[in-house]
């Protein structure tokens, strides 16, 4: 089952971000409000994450651990409408397969906190009790130890670490009710104290910056069972902050091309500039109307209608853009 793991790790763990994306999905899953990261050189090294979740009972942190093991999908119907970010049930036993992974988790219901540990040849989980707050915590450490070719591909500390910040930029810019604390060898260097949902621009200033939220056109607009909200870069900050580019489709971060193409084409036609914009895009559509499991890994999503989407967004995003510019 080891070797297996491993091989399940090559699609689930590319790199110490990935690793931080299955971790934090799982945090929300377990509805948590407050998910603190630590990490220590780049994830090279450690990557321990803390929520305030529902925690894991203790009968149950040992299958956690093992693949296929997921509390998600109880019928198939959960399956059609996969409302939880996670259903593949193999990132927990994928990254052990890979690093010295210690699981230590207390639900509220449970009066002591228990932590589960893979060791040895045979991954063996061993059980023992901790002390923890309610909650979880999962610490991630020697990521690749076991297996050096792909350790060979981790690049610089430094590289793998903005990997991780974006990240959390993405996963925070869907979810602004959730506090998110980042921290780079025990220094902070991200923190986004949660806002409600209706005060998205709050956000999206924490994460693009000061500079970006005070100049960027902000623009909504309704179309059928269609809606876009967006935080569109000027002129001036098309060249600064082309590393500011995110798009959301029903909540879920999405490097969509469709997306993309529809707002290279809108700041082409108005501003007359080829450059990426920069932006941040929520577009929301009826989940009947868009199929978000084409391929989970790859954020990839297929509209039903995709000339009208595209059409939508680019027309949207150009009358936002022509005001701006008179
Ligand atoms: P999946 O998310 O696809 O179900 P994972 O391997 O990511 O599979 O996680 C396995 C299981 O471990 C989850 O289904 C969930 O029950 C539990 N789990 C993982 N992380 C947490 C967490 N932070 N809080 C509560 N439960 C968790
Ligand atoms: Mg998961």
């Amino acid at each position: 089952p080891r070797l297996a793991n491993q091989i399940a790790a090559g699609e689930v763990v590319e790199r110490p971000a990935s690793v931080v994306k299955e971790l934090v999905e799982n945090s929300l899953d377990a509805g948590a409000t407050r998910i603190e990261l630590d990490v220590e050189r780049g994830g090279h090294k450690r990557i321990r994450l803390r929520d305030n979740g529902s925690g894991i009972v203790k009968d149950e942190l040992e299958l956690a651990l093992s693949r296929h093991a997921t509390s998600k999908i109880a019928t198939l119907d959960d399956l059609e409408q996969i409302l939880s970010l996670g259903f593949r049930g193999e990132a927990l036993a994928s990254i052990s397969a890979v690093s010295r992974l210690t699981l230590t988790s207390k639900p509220a219901t449970q009066e002591q906190a228990w932590q589960a540990s893979c060791e040895g040849r045979d991954m063996a989980v061993t059980l023992q009790p901790a002390a923890h707050p309610d909650g979880t915590t999962i610490d991630v450490a020697d990521i690749f130890y076991n297996t050096p070719a792909r350790r060979k591909f981790l690049r610089t500390e430094k590289t793998e670490y903005q990997h991780i910040e974006d990240v959390i930029k993405r996963i925070a810019l869907s979810r602004p009710d959730v506090t998110f604390i980042l921290r780079h060898n025990d220094k902070v260097t991200k923190r986004y104290a949660a806002t409600g949902t209706d005060q998205l621009a709050v956000r999206v200033g924490q994460v693009c910056g000061k500079a970006f939220i005070e100049q960027a056109i902000h623009t909504r607009c309704d179309y059928e069972s269609i809606q876009l909200e967006a935080w569109l870069g000027n002129a001036e900050q098309l060249r600064s902050s082309n590393d500011c580019q995110y798009s959301f489709v029903n909540g879920r971060g999405m490097r969509d091309k469709l997306i993309l193409h529809a707002l290279r084409q809108a700041y082409e036609s108005v501003l007359a500039v080829a450059e990426q914009p920069a932006f941040v895009v929520y577009l929301t559509i009826n989940p009947k109307e868009v199929d978000v499991n084409v391929h989970p890994a790859k954020h990839e999503v297929r509209f039903q209608q995709s000339r009208l989407v595209h059409d939508f967004i680019c027309k949207t995003v150009c009358d936002a853009l022509s005001s701006w510019a008179d």
